[in-house]
């Protein structure tokens, strides 16, 4: 039996956690986007990443919603490019669905992942259009089946959806974004957003499975 649900603290560290993920990942990221936009993404990130680092490290959060709004808010201000927007919005959004609870919850991971999509969905991406949301609209499918669970046994299925929906990608012609010009020739690879996405989950979900 997993926790069953983190403290402020723990999803302030989590979210540290998470952000060094994609930090280390930047060469990953980088070649994501390089097969199929601009190459900028795994850099963009890494800079949203450490201002996120920089946010959060050490910093207090009245709420949990407080420290997901924190890393939106980070992001949007240092990343610049679409993603820095979307991520903004996903976290912003999402953190705020969370109200002034202090603790962490499967509930409260299938609020965030519900709001955090249909606002991120609401600048035009569906599934199937090879974006982030390719990965994010699974992870919320997810987390609202889950939601009764201890919060680290729905973290490591909701990473487990979104990996399976970043695979999922590969098989898709982007419809969206700057990949959208390569009609056909975007198949074969996966999107780097939802690459992005799986990692921050991931490591989320290990992040939380070693408390
Ligand atoms: P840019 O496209 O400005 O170069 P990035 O390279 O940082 O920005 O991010 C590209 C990623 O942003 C894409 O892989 C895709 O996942 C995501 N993205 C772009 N537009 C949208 C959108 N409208 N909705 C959801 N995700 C999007
Ligand atoms: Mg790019």
């Amino acid at each position: 039996m997993g926790k069953s649900s983190l403290s402020i603290s723990e999803v302030r560290d989590m979210m540290l956690a998470a952000a060094q993920r994609i930090i280390e990942a930047e060469p990953i990221l980088t070649d994501a986007d390089r097969a199929l936009g601009d190459g900028d993404h795994g850099v963009g990130m890494e800079r949203g990443m450490t201002a996120v680092k920089d946010a959060l490290g050490g910093k207090d959060f009245p709420s949990v919603g407080k420290v997901f709004v924190g890393v939106g808010t980070a992001m949007m201000s240092s990343m610049g490019g679409a993603s820095g927007a979307i991520f903004g919005i996903l976290f912003r959004s999402g953190g705020k669905a969370l109200g002034d609870a202090t603790e962490f919850t499967a509930e409260g991971l299938a609020a965030l992942l519900r709001e955090g999509t249909d606002q991120v969905m609401t600048k035009g991406a569906k599934p199937g259009d090879k974006t982030m949301v390719d990965a994010l609209y699974p992870a919320a499918e997810k987390a609202a089946e889950v939601s009764g669970e201890p919060i680290t046994n729905a973290l490591s299925a909701v990473a487990a959806a979104a990996a399976a929906g970043r695979d999922a990608s590969e098989n898709m012609i982007a419809t969206m974004g700057r990949a959208k010009t390569l009609g056909e020739n975007s198949l074969g690879k996966p999107d780097a957003g939802a690459v992005s996405v799986a990692i921050i989950l991931a490591a989320m979900s290990d992040f939380a499975a070693g408390l």
